[in-house]
């Protein structure tokens, strides 16, 4: 198989959706791109967050839990996600975060200065530099992300395997890899294994990684599926066509197209300002709109 080139999105369980939203958009400055449902679970927002200009490998998407039902962080799970922001700005983010009582600790995490934080729902992030660039200010896209395998040696396998990732040296128990392509995703699969997490409000559900086409899918699918991975049939989220599988650390792997993208159902200056529904699910709008918490838009 070709190698994964970036991270598609990952995607999180939050707790109220307005809060989601003031977080991820007043505070880190990103932008809300699509309201819809979880296809899964429909009684549930899903929001879809990007940079500015919606560039593929930028997106992070929540379902808001209304409910109590906090998670528990461990293995099976991804844990802390890494933003990238310019080169020169960590001290501008550390400075933003205090103005907003938000507690931030400088660590070595990511191999480099990584400023770990936690979001409004208790969700670990944390923001890495990259490049020089002239978009002072602004989250650029993903830096990487942690995951919790509870077997560290077979999710490398997989990940430098058919995955194709590259491993770095960094010193320290953790291991760490990159994707190949330009955005140069950071992984890093913790060691030693935590106790098992349980989902619930403030962990990550899943990580994406992307394919170019239905092709590839269908080729990753079938070439997973011969190395004895349970992967589900290819499923259409309307922005995208995905499988998913539990890898052999646990962690919840989707492998999703970058089409058809999220101007299927509205035009680029548009996005994220009004609840778009699949197909399957238009004869329920009533029921969502009564239901559904609206959002602060
Ligand atoms: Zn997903």
């Amino acid at each position: 198989m070709e190698a994964i080139r970036r991270i598609h999105h990952i995607t999180a369980i939050v707790g109220d959706p307005n809060e989601n939203l003031k977080f991820y958009r007043d505070v880190l400055g990103l932008r809300l791109i699509k309201q819809t449902v979880n296809f899964d679970d429909p009684g549930v927002y899903h929001l879809y967050f990007s940079n500015d200009n919606v560039t593929p490998g930028t997106v992070i998407t929540f379902f808001p839990w209304s409910n109590e039902n906090h998670g528990r962080k461990g293995s099976g799970q991804v844990g802390r996600i890494a933003f990238r922001v310019p080169k020169g700005n960590l001290s501008l983010w550390k400075e933003h975060l205090d103005g907003q009582n938000i507690k931030s600790e400088l660590t070595q995490l990511f191999g480099k200065d990584t400023l770990e934080f936690d979001d409004i729902h208790g969700l670990e992030l944390a923001i890495v530099e990259g490049e020089e660039t002239s978009e002072m200010d602004k989250i650029l896209g993903f830096h990487g992300a942690v995951l919790l395998s509870d077997n560290p040696e077979g999710t490398k396998e997989l990940l430098t395997g058919q995955m194709g990732l590259n491993e770095l040296d960094i010193e320290g128990q953790n291991h760490h890899f990159e994707t190949v392509g330009a955005e140069k995703h950071h992984i890093i699969t913790a060691i030693p294994p935590q106790p098992a997490g349980r989902f619930g409000i403030g962990t990550v559900h899943h990580i994406a990684w992307s394919v170019p086409d239905m092709d590839v899918l269908k080729a990753w699918q079938s070439a997973l599926r011969e190395e004895g991975f349970e992967v589900t049939v290819v499923k259409d989220r309307s922005y995208f066509n995905s499988i998913y599988l539990g890898e052999r650390g646990n962690v919840v792997f989707e492998f999703a197209t970058d089409g058809p993208g999220f101007e299927i159902d509205e035009d680029m200056a548009a996005l994220g300002t009004a609840l778009k529904l699949p197909e399957q699910y238009e004869h329920r709008r009533p029921e969502y709109e009564r239901l559904l918490p609206k959002l602060d838009i």
